[in-house]
């Protein structure tokens, strides 16, 4: 009988605002260790909490992008433990009433089959000082500038069957994420991690016991971590084990997981309500401004490039992996609106793969949506051909040239007049007799040999379609 796999996902994401959840100080990334710190985010007995309503205000605007119920009332805790990084001893973070509850994240699998997966909650919590052990001897130094960071806590129902399904979750959650501006998201510098919950059992039974993966940062240690230890899990099922409920943790140089701390073991925090914070309260009216503010969504974007621009799934997906890449385009088809799909082709299959090897992006890239747009009108009125048109953008990759100049410079003006082709034609026919009666008598496959002929004599520069054209006419005789 086989193993049915269950993930649920914690995700713990930086939400963007100028200063700390809690105090004045800044978020700024990358300071002098304790520069952006004061007596309340340093611990500091006395000091009073004065929560960031920005960091409310994304909370909810994620909330409502992912089709949740927003609490009009929500609550503070404390959430008590020691550790070094945690100079106060404990985190403010909303347990008992959430600021976001329910709502959902829909999926695509590879094979094109959709499935919505439910989000539990999204509660606010303030994030920890960082301890640095790194080419230091025997001691540790602590960091707080992070500390009192603000994050959504973003729980995922159990409801994913595959580690597929886990990334495929955490991908579209995290676009989302940026496409709202709620975050910078930016993995590398941890503010989007994530723990991912694993238990299997035989299909139709009760949830098997989990284990917790803890705070992993890229889509491919998660996908290795989750797929370990599921077989690790059968494994020991088979071998007539149990499965213990414990936290671990990923060792990506090692590919395996290693138990941190059980059950048994694990933190009574004692939670109970935050003495110096108010419930956190919002008006229905504040709530509705915020909604009327949404921008677009990577799955409304990708539905309208479908339907606006005759995009295909996989195009209109590719072009909308983030907002900066979805503008790009749509001011690509502004200043070439003849061919919308031309624009997609463009962009998605020349442009971005040459930017990619140049090391660059759209931000950085050496053609403009304009330049490119001059380029593919050249395309679209059969001035050029594609060929030429793509040793074109090479050549507007290292110059600042516009495609007009350079067509005009290297003489690759494609010839379009009849005239010129069926001279051409006749030069052609007239050297290769034989093969005029061969294709006269059937032997229709000489066309190919006729269209290259003609091709060569022009340097490649004669219009294909044309020369087609042309041919089956003055071929007929
Ligand atoms: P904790 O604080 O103990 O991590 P949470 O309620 O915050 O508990 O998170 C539990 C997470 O584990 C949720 O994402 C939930 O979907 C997931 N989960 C619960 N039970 C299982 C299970 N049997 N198998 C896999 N995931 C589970
Ligand atoms: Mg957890
Ligand atoms: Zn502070």
């Amino acid at each position: 009988m086989s193993w049915e796999t269950v993930i649920g996902l914690e995700v713990h994401c930086q939400i963007n605002t100028d200063t700390k959840a809690f105090c004045g100080c800044s978020t700024e990334f990358g300071a002098e260790p304790n520069s952006q710190t004061c007596p309340v985010c340093l611990g500091m007995p006395g000091q009073l909490p004065v929560l960031n309503t920005v960091a409310a205000d994304k909370s909810i605007l994620t909330g409502l992008a992912i089709d949740a119920h927003i609490n009009l009332e929500s609550k503070f805790d404390r959430k008590n433990y020691f550790y070094p990084d945690l100079p106060k001893g404990y985190q403010i973070t909303q347990f008992t009433v959430p600021i976001v509850e329910g709502g959902h994240i829909d999926i695509t699998s590879k094979d094109g089959v959709k499935k919505r997966l439910g989000v539990t909650r999204i509660h606010m919590e303030e994030d920890a000082g960082k301890s640095m052990h790194e080419g230091l001897d025997a001691v540790s130094h602590i960091d707080l500038n992070r500390s009192g960071i603000p994050l959504m806590e973003i729980v995922s129902e159990p409801d994913m069957r595959s580690a597929d399904e886990a990334i495929a979750y955490l991908k579209q959650l995290h676009q989302v994420i940026r496409f709202l501006g709620v975050s910078g998201a930016d993995m590398e510098k941890g503010q989007f991690r994530c723990d991912a919950n694993v238990s299997v059992r035989r299909p139709g039974e009760p949830f098997g016991t989990r284990t917790e993966m803890k705070n992993m940062n890229s889509f491919r240690f998660i996908k290795q971590a989750i797929e370990f230890e599921v077989n690790r899990q059968i494994e020991l099922i088979e071998d007539g084990g149990e499965v213990v409920q414990q936290s671990r943790l990923w060792d990506s140089v090692k590919n395996e997981s290693r138990p941190m701390r059980s059950k048994e073991e694990a933190h009574d925090y004692r939670y109970f309500p935050e003495p110096d914070l108010p419930p956190l309260r919002v008006t229905q009216e504040h709530v509705d401004a915020i909604r009327a503010g949404m921008p677009e969504l990577p799955g409304q974007l990708r539905q309208r490039f479908e339907t606006d621009y005759g995009l295909s799934p996989y195009d209109a997906d590719v072009l909308s992996q983030t907002r900066e890449t979805s503008e790009w385009y749509e001011s690509l088809v502004a200043a070439h609106p003849a061919d919308p799909k031309r624009c997609a082709n463009w962009m998605a299959n020349e442009l971005l793969g040459r930017l990619k090897e140049a090391g660059k992006d759209l931000a950085s890239s050496p053609v403009s949506a304009q330049r490119l747009a001059g380029l593919l009108d050249r395309v679209g009125d059969n001035t050029i051909s594609g060929k030429s048109a793509k040793d074109i953008l090479d050549e507007m990759m290292v110059s600042n040239d516009d495609a007009d100049s350079i067509i005009e410079a290297k003489g690759l003006k494609q010839v379009s007049d009849t005239g010129a082709i069926d001279a051409i034609i006749h030069e052609v026919m007239q050297a290769n007799p034989n093969q005029v009666a061969g294709y006269r008598g059937g032997k229709d496959k000489l066309m190919g040999f006729f269209v290259g002929q003609v091709m060569k004599a022009s340097r490649g520069k004669a219009n294909p379609g044309m020369v087609n054209q042309r041919l089956a006419e003055l071929l007929k005789g």
